[in-house]
């Protein structure tokens, strides 16, 4: 499976780091990315075998710029 993070769509609230440090991060930008996960068109992505804590954060963000696929 695979998480998706919407770069155009997050606020940079800090929630999904919070819940899911394993996963998501503050960039320099101040907006959140994946931890080894690969830019592709405004979006990063990262191919997991379990989304773990990913779906909290995807539940927890209030822009729903994450998601699992
Ligand atoms: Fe961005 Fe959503 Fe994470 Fe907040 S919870 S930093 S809006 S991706």
């Amino acid at each position: 499976m695979k998480i998706i993070l919407e770069k155009s769509k997050c606020i940079g609230c800090g929630s999904c780091v919070a819940v899911c440090g394993k996963f998501f991060e503050l960039g320099v930008d101040g907006l959140a990315t994946i931890k080894g996960g690969a830019d592709k068109d405004g979006s990063v992505e990262l191919e997991v075998s379990v989304a773990d804590c990913a779906s909290e954060a995807a539940e927890i963000c209030p822009v729903q710029a994450i998601k699992i696929e």
